[in-house]
């Protein structure tokens, strides 16, 4: 071996050497930097995991036998490459159910708050309802949370109250007359209640307004004045005779009623009484009998009158205020054969 094959092989051995160590070199560099560390927190634990490579953020939770729910929120997302240093934060969606309008429903969810679980599963809470935990509860794994509807309504009552009928005695109007001198209204009482429903069962009553309209009397006056009964036919057969239409009036022996007539004389010249003495036209000679049944009662023709034509018959009374109170009527009268 001479001079130039020695140098020639220790500078093919230095050349191998380099080479080689390059070779080691690139491998601890490319080993370097693909190393990664990352840690994991889940369920109140820190998980660190190292690796070489590329790997997913689900790659790394199956390498540590970690599962998570699709309801399980895990940052960065599942399928996101990991830098070293990274740190995968899984919240875990707790179990819990919601009893609404008779029926439950369990759900997953990582809110913590009652409101915000119930807005995630739709329940919508009206104003009156009930909540339990309250609404700004925090929950636990397995809590319920129960939503009671409540609805109010108010129901109106009317109850009408019957007005009360007074009978008064008049002594100046006749037996078997009366007047009605107030009329009756009938009353009202309004009753209002506040009915309060817990998912649709009445739950409470309560009167919230209450109103009363006050009837009002009926005040009726009846006669008190004896009927006329003189000269009452004694039996109660029929009056025989010939019945007619009279137009009937009152009158008594004053001035107003008179005129000059006035006094204590009938024309016939006897002195006129109340229940006998009436006054009619020359047709009727003085002492006819003129039965008026709506007197029950058999009166004289006793007097005349300037104004006593046809069929009017005049009936005298005692009074001239009991005079006017007959006032002018259309009877049937029999004259007595
Ligand atoms: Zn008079």
């Amino acid at each position: 071996m001479n001079l130039e094959c020695i140098r020639f092989f220790f500078i093919r051995k230095k050349m191998i050497f380099i080479g080689v160590a390059l070779f080691v070199l690139t491998a601890v560099l490319a080993l370097i930097f693909s190393y990664r560390q990352v840690i994991i927190e889940v369920d109140n634990q820190k998980v660190q995991y190292a690796y070489n490579g590329n790997k997913t953020v689900a790659e790394v939770l199956k390498a540590n036998q970690i599962t998570v729910k699709e309801e399980d929120i895990v940052k960065p997302a599942r399928n996101e490459v990991l830098k070293d240093g990274s740190v995968i934060n899984i919240d875990r969606a707790i179990p819990v159910r919601i009893f609404v309008e008779g029926e439950y429903r369990e759900i997953y969810t990582t809110q913590k708050e009652v409101a915000k679980i119930l807005e995630d599963a739709n329940v919508v809470i009206e104003d009156h309802d009930i909540v339990k935990p309250a609404l700004y509860a925090s929950v636990n794994r397995g809590d319920n949370i129960h939503v009671t509807r409540v609805d109010e309504k108010f129901d109106t009552t009317e109850i009408v109250i019957k007005y009360e009928k007074i009978v008064k005695e008049n002594n100046s109007l006749e037996e078997g007359q009366f007047k009605i001198v107030q009329k009756g209204v009938d009353g009202l009482k309004t009753i209002v209640e506040k009915a309060t429903y817990h998912d649709g069962v009445e739950f409470n009553r309560e009167v919230v307004d209450e109103k009363t309209l006050d009837p009002v009397d009926e005040i009726k006056e009846v006669g008190k004045r004896a009927k006329l009964v003189a000269n009452r036919s004694s039996t109660n057969t029929p009056v025989k005779g010939r019945t007619i239409t009279i137009e009937a009036t009152g009158y008594c022996s004053c001035h107003k009623c008179c005129g000059p007539y006035d006094g204590s004389t009938t024309a016939s010249g006897i002195s006129p009484a109340e229940g006998r003495t009436v006054a009619a036209s020359k047709n009727y000679s003085f002492g006819t009998k003129v039965y008026i049944p709506y007197f029950s009662n058999t009166f004289v023709v006793e007097d005349r009158g300037g104004a006593i034509q046809g069929n009017r018959i005049d009936i005298y009374f005692s009074s001239h205020q009991e005079a006017l109170r007959f006032g002018r009527r259309t009877l049937e009268a029999t004259i007595v054969n």
